[in-house]
C-alpha cells in the first residue's frame, strides 16, 4: 500500500485544518466478532478481537474554548460548544456525543481540536463508529487528566452512540475497541461486563482468520436491528426471564414449546444456542484446540441465516465458498444484512480462499469482495 500512513494522514489533516501541530495522536481499532452475534443486547456473551485497521485522532488544545473536529473524509471542521443530544448532527455527532457523555458523567472535558483519519471501512460492520468514539474518548481522558478507569470507558462511548447519535447498539463494539489486546480475543459477559482475555495467537498454530468484506449494500439495517431487539425482548417477556441469556440450552426445548409464535421461537433459539457456542469456543481456545472452533463458527452462520434471518446472498456465498476452499469454519460477523464474513483457515490458504470467494462472486455478478488476513491487535491507546 502506498500513500501516507494513517497517523501521518491524521497529522497532515490537523495541520491543514488548524495551521499548527497536534499535541498527540490517539488510535483505536475496528473489530471483528469471532462469535456471539446479537447476543450483546440479550445480556449474553461475545468474543471480539481488535483489527489492525484503526482510527487515529490527532488532537491539540483549542484556544477558543470550543471543540472542533475534521476528518480526512470531511476536511471542513465542525465546531461546537457545550451541547445536548440532537444539537450536533451528521458525523460530528459521534464526537459531540463523547464530549457530552463525559460531561454528563461529571467530568471537566478539555476543549480540543481534532483531526481524524482511519482505515477501518465505514459501515461494513467493523465498527468504524466505535473506533472513532474510542480514539476521541481516550484522547480527552488523557489530555484532561480525567480519572476514568478502563472498565467505565466502553459504557461512556456507548452512551455517546445510543443517546447522542441515536443508534441503539449494544456494548460490544466500544468494549472491543477499548479493551482488546494483541494476540487475545476478548470474552465479554454483557450482563456483568466481566471480561477475560483469551489466548488467540493463530499464527503460532499455522492458522489465520481471513476477513472477507462482502461489499454488499446495507439495506434496512436499522429497522431490522430494532425488529430483532423487540422480538428478543418479547420472547424473554413471554418466558418470564429478564433476558434470553437466562435460558440455558438444557431448558431450550421446553422454552420453545411455551412460545406460540414461530418467529419468536426461531429468534430465541438463535440467541440461546449462540450464547452456548461462545462458551464452547472459549473453552476450546483456553485449551489450545483452535482448529476445533471451526464447526462452531459454521453453526453460528447457519443459525443467523435460518433462525435469526440476518444474512444476505453475498455473505452466504462467501461462507459457502470459503468452506469449499477448505476453511475449518466460516460465518458472517457483525449485525448483518451485508458486512463481513470471517473464515478460519490454514495460514498458507489465504490467497486461495480469497480467490475462491472472488470467483464465486464474479459468477453471480456480485460486486467484488475485499479480503485480508486479520491479526488480533491492541485496543485504544496513545501512539
Ligand atoms: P460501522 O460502525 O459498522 O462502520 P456505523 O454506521 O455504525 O458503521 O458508523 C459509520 C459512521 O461513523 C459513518 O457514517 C460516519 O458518520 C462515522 N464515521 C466513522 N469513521 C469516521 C471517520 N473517520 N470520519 C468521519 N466519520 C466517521
Ligand atoms: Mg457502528
Amino acid at each position: 500500500m502506498s500513500g501516507p500512513t494513517i497517523p501521518g494522514a491524521a497529522t497532515a489533516a490537523f495541520t491543514e485544518a488548524y495551521g499548527t501541530e497536534p499535541a498527540g495522536l490517539w488510535a483505536a481499532p475496528g473489530r471483528v466478532n469471532l462469535i456471539g452475534e446479537h447476543t450483546d443486547y440479550n445480556d449474553g456473551f461475545v468474543l471480539p478481537f481488535a483489527l489492525p485497521q484503526r482510527t487515529v485522532a490527532a488532537v491539540g488544545p483549542a484556544p477558543d474554548g470550543r471543540w472542533s473536529v475534521c476528518s480526512t473524509l470531511a476536511p471542513d471542521p465542525v465546531t461546537f460548544g457545550v451541547t445536548e443530544p440532537g444539537e450536533v448532527t451528521g458525523w460530528g455527532a459521534y464526537v459531540a456525543g463523547v464530549v457530552w457523555a463525559l460531561r454528563d458523567a461529571g467530568f471537566e472535558v478539555p476543549p480540543v481540536r481534532i483531526a481524524l483519519a482511519s482505515d477501518v471501512p465505514l459501515g461494513s460492520g467493523l465498527s468504524s463508529s466505535a473506533a472513532l468514539e474510542s480514539a476521541v474518548l481516550t484522547a480527552l481522558i488523557d489530555l484532561g487528566g480525567l480519572d476514568v478507569p478502563l472498565e467505565r470507558r466502553p459504557a461512556l462511548a456507548q452512551r455517546a452512540e445510543n443517546v447522542y447519535v441515536g443508534a441503539p447498539t449494544g456494548i460490544l463494539d466500544q468494549s472491543a475497541s477499548i479493551r482488546c489486546r494483541k494476540d487475545r480475543a476478548l470474552f465479554l459477559d454483557c450482563r456483568s461486563y466481566r471480561i477475560e482475555q483469551i489466548p488467540f495467537d493463530l499464527a503460532a498454530e499455522g492458522l489465520a482468520i481471513l476477513v472477507i468484506n462482502s461489499n454488499a449494500p446495507h439495506q434496512h439495517v436499522d429497522g431490522e436491528y430494532g425488529e430483532r431487539r423487540k422480538s428478543c425482548e418479547a420472547a424473554a417477556a413471554a418466558l418470564g426471564v429478564p433476558a434470553l441469556r437466562d435460558v440455558s440450552t438444557a431448558e431450550l426445548d421446553g422454552a420453545l414449546r411455551r412460545l406460540d409464535d414461530d418467529v419468536l421461537r426461531r429468534r430465541a433459539r438463535h440467541i440461546v444456542t449462540e450464547n452456548q457456542r461462545v462458551l464452547d469456543t472459549v473453552s476450546l481456545l483456553r485449551s489450545g484446540r483452535v482448529r476445533e472452533i471451526g464447526p462452531l463458527l459454521t453453526a453460528s452462520h447457519a443459525s443467523m441465516r435460518d433462525d435469526f434471518e440476518i444474512t444476505v446472498d453475498q455473505v452466504d456465498v462467501a461462507v459457502q465458498s470459503a468452506l469449499e476452499a477448505g476453511a475449518y469454519g466460516a460465518r458472517m460477523t457483525g449485525g448483518g444484512f451485508g458486512g463481513c464474513v470471517l473464515a478460519l483457515i490454514d495460514a498458507d490458504r489465504a490467497e486461495a480462499t480469497a480467490a475462491a470467494v472472488a470467483s464465486a462472486y464474479q459468477k453471480r455478478g456480485f460486486t467484488a469482495p475485499t479480503s485480508w488476513v486479520a491479526v488480533a491487535g491492541p485496543g485504544a491507546a496513545r501512539l
